[in-house]
């Protein structure tokens, strides 16, 4: 047997090899629109940070206020004598936000995902998921040992035959049958036919979990996410969402009835067996949940999608329906996604390249993303450094 080291280096030799190596870049500076890499300023078109909350004063001024009354840590998990004022306050107010009757916050949406879906299936259950959903949702359902089945992106037709054969299953006891969809894809920014979705589901007498992690704070009328635009909220059983995107903290939650929430406190282990999150992110989200609602949160709302509009514009990229922050630009070749990115730093503008495993083999792209925070100065860098870095814009959606 080679020596973990020996056994490490050729494994990572066969990554570089596939241009599929990553390292971390430390930043500088507070996230936000203008970041500080290896002593080059940047122009950040790569966070998730759509409202451009991670920086803002009224989340900051909440972490330290919280860190002056609650302290650094935690101490404990929240079964234990973790559950501090600021995590009941967070859940009221998700709740509250999303119109639920109850919420429970997790360190982050990975840990929420395979808390929640591990809780709720067991290997007689079957677990629909969209061929586009988040990894977390996907090592979840492995790990829950339900029967995974993958339907194609957004394909409704596919979804109802995984339905009809999950249904035609005979077994002592029926399988309980859980279909999970993103509402806004991470990597594509395109929408679920979520109404579609709600009908297939009620007329299949399946459950459904939505995760809302890049639309909750940009759509519908009190800015909840997709299924309050599409009017279908109350028709889904687990609202999922994260606190580290529009939000501008960091954190996950599940939204949904009481009981829900009671069995999640009983039985979601990456909750039960994690240290609470530190009121500083806690107090953060408060904030930040309490200004998407306001009116500044209406406005900066419209400002990003006034952004996006700019970009798509001078880019000659097509409005897409709904609109959407997440704009991908399609590479194909990973290589060549990694050069463009490159050649983008140079110019100044910061567009990661997403190669796999997070998007498929061959499908790498650059993914820009829009925030609040950007000015139209800055989409004026962008343009030009697209246009210098000899970006074509083929396949924009
Ligand atoms: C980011 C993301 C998650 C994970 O959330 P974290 O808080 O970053 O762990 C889950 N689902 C989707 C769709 C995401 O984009």
């Amino acid at each position: 047997m080679p020596t973990l080291a020996q056994d490490l280096q050729q494994r990572l030799t066969a990554i570089r090899e596939q241009g599929l190596h990553r390292a971390l870049r430390p930043v500088a500076s507070p996230q936000g629109t203008h970041i500080e890499i290896a002593g080059q300023a940047l122009i950040n078109f790569s966070s998730n940070d759509y409202l451009g909350l991670a920086n803002h004063p009224a989340l900051k001024e909440a972490a330290i206020r919280a860190v002056e009354k609650y302290g650094a840590g935690s101490g404990s998990a929240r079964l234990i004598s973790g559950s501090l004022a600021p995590h009941h306050e967070l859940e009221e107010a998700l709740a509250a936000f999303k119109g639920t009757e109850a919420a429970l916050s997790f360190s982050s949406g990975y840990a929420t995902a395979l808390g929640t879906i591990t809780a709720l299936l067991d290997k007689n259950d079957i677990i629909i998921v969209d061929k586009l959903v988040h990894a977390c949702i996907v090592d979840a359902a492995r790990l829950s040992g339900a029967k995974l089945r993958v339907f194609a992106h957004n394909d409704l037709e596919d979804l109802k035959k995984i339905l009809l054969w999950a249904n035609s299953r005979t077994a002592a006891t029926p399988p309980r049958i859980l279909i999970v969809t993103e509402s806004i894809f991470s990597m594509d920014g395109d929408a679920a036919p979520l109404k579609e979705i709600v009908a297939l589901k009620q007329d299949h007498g399946a459950w459904l979990m939505v995760d809302e992690a890049h639309a909750t704070g940009l759509y519908g009328t009190n800015r909840r996410g997709l299924a309050e635009e599409l009017g279908v909220a109350n028709q889904i059983e687990i609202q999922m969402g994260t606190l580290g995107k529009a939000l501008g903290a960091s954190g996950g939650y599940i939204c949904g009835s009481q009981t829900l929430i009671d069995f999640l406190v009983n039985r979601a282990r990456s909750f039960i067996f994690s240290t609470a999150p530190v009121p500083a992110t806690t107090a953060a989200a408060i904030a930040a949940i309490n200004l998407v609602q306001s009116n500044a949160g209406e406005e900066l709302r419209k400002l990003v999608w006034q952004r996006v509009g700019e970009v798509k514009a001078r880019l000659s990229i097509p409005e897409s329906k709904p609109v959407s922050a997440i704009i991908p630009i399609g590479v194909g070749d990973e290589a060549k996604a990694m050069n463009l990115a490159a050649r983008l730093r140079e110019h100044g503008v910061f567009v990661p390249a997403v190669r796999y495993p997070t998007v498929a083999r061959g499908a790498a792209r650059l993914r820009l993303t829009i925030s609040a925070a950007h000015t139209s100065d800055d989409i004026s860098h962008l343009v030009k450094g697209l246009k210098a870095a000899g970006c074509e814009l083929p396949n924009a959606n």
